[in-house]
């Protein structure tokens, strides 16, 4: 018998805490659970009940070009016969790390690792131990992964004595995050005033994209860059999500402003799980071998992901138009939530719809949003065969397999959950 997806889920938490693998897949914000999905393909993804829905989520980033994009899926396909993973070198690990040097010169010398988590927690050891310094700066709101010291946010306002999000996390880890405010430049200069000799680097995502889309004032991400200079302290950009989101060269290349160091992740796999960390030569040479900060994976550099990455950044190195139609597609339907009087975040492909009465700028505006609000039109949507973020925390993914049916079928259910309201 088949199993359903209430079914497969009630299973599940018995194996699996909360029934599923990443804790916002549980659906708990919108007080629902999971649809499980069957397969996917373009737009479209299909649940085990036989449901179809129009994916705005594509697994939260990855799949700019649609679900199973068949050049990706035919490469792939090819790449399993000739072995799944080898623990050695191939040749297609330095193709990769060549495509992504062309697209952001920034990258001089990369490490190929397994998820955004590890990009960020390394590079961030590399910024320690570059610097020979403990404390790090990051942003309320952002997120960079589980790694323990970046759990750590602080409420609202700016806290220097931080307390982490998370049980678990020794609170002598937390001590060395030092929390600022998005977008507000004084709480970077005051932490710098006060800690600047021991700060090894600032990490931010120069669009914060994971409490909703927040886009950065170009002032701040350029005091960002400033500030750490002066202090002799590394800027590191998380790129997980806007590297070959918003440009081929990512947000560095949108706001033309060079990180020392920079991770990605999501598109850069294809699909695969696959991340990136790299930057200056001078500072990716303290990494072992060569250098003394230890860093190591068993599957990085795993070949079918390595080649998910390839096929997926050749299409779009290709094919940069991508980056005017998905940005175009985009704009409809951040058009379509301002005719119902919704506020709207966009950068390029990225977008959220806030219900809030406020401009979205900072975390403290985003908390200002109605949860039941954003209930209400995540049922209308689904029940419409739309899927959207469960949370209003997290960006709508345009990808290139939302062409203009599919966009303008969106735009008419935005319209009509409008008059619902
Ligand atoms: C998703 C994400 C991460 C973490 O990546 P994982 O592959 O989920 O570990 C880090 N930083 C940003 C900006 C992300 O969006």
């Amino acid at each position: 018998m088949l199993l359903n997806s209430v079914d497969l889920f009630k299973k599940s938490e018995k194996y699996i805490p909360g029934g599923v693998n990443s804790p916002v897949r549980a659906f708990r914000y919108v007080n629902r659970t999971p649809f499980f999905v069957d397969r996917a393909k373009g737009p479209y993804i299909y649940d085990v009940d036989g449901n179809r829905y129009i994916d705005y989520v594509c697994s939260w980033g990855p799949a700019i070009l649609g679900h199973a994009f068949d050049p990706v899926i035919e490469a792939v396909k090819e790449a399993c016969c000739r072995g799944l993973t080898f623990g050695a070198p191939t040749e297609k690990e330095l193709v990769l790390a060549e495509l992504i040097q062309k697209s952001m010169p920034s990258m001089e010398m990369m490490r190929l690792v397994n998820s955004g988590t590890e990009a960020c927690m390394s590079a961030i050891r590399v910024a320690r131990g570059y610097t020979k310094r403990d404390k790090i700066v990051k942003f309320v709101g952002c997120y960079h992964g589980h790694s323990d010291g970046l759990l750590v946010k602080a409420g609202s306002g700016l806290m220097t004595e931080s307390i982490s999000d998370s049980s678990g996390v020794p609170s002598s880890y937390a001590k060395n995050t030092l929390l600022a405010e998005y977008n507000n430049i004084e709480s970077v200069k005051s932490l710098f005033e006060k800690y600047g000799d021991d700060i090894a680097c600032i990490i931010v995502e120069p669009v914060a994209a994971n409490m909703g889309v927040v886009p950065p004032d170009i002032d701040f991400l350029k005091y960002l860059r400033v500030i750490t200079q002066q202090y002799g302290a590394l800027l590191i950009f998380d790129e997980v999500i806007t590297g070959f989101r918003l440009a081929l060269g990512g947000a560095q290349e949108f706001y033309s402003i060079k990180p020392d160091l920079t991770t990605l992740g999501k598109i850069v796999g294809g699909g695969m799980p696959l991340a990136v960390y790299g930057g200056r030569k001078d500072i990716m040479n303290c990494v072992a071998p060569i250098g003394s900060v230890y860093q190591a994976g068993t599957l990085s550099g795993n070949p079918i992901a390595v080649t998910a990455g390839i096929e997926t950044l050749k299409y779009l190195i290709n094919n940069p138009n991508i980056y005017s139609v998905i940005d175009k597609a985009a704009g409809k339907l951040e058009k379509a939530y301002l005719d119902i009087g919704v506020k709207v975040n966009r950068v390029g492909s990225l977008l959220s719809p806030f219900f809030t009465n406020k401009q979205v700028k900072s975390y403290d505006d985003v908390m200002t949003s109605d949860r039941d609000c954003f209930i209400k039109y995540f049922d209308f949507m689904l029940n419409s065969g739309i899927y959207v973020a469960p949370s209003q925390y997290e960006a709508m993914f345009v990808s290139l397999a939302h062409d203009n049916d599919i966009i303008d079928k969106t735009v008419d259910c935005i319209m009509k959950f409008g008059e619902s309201i």
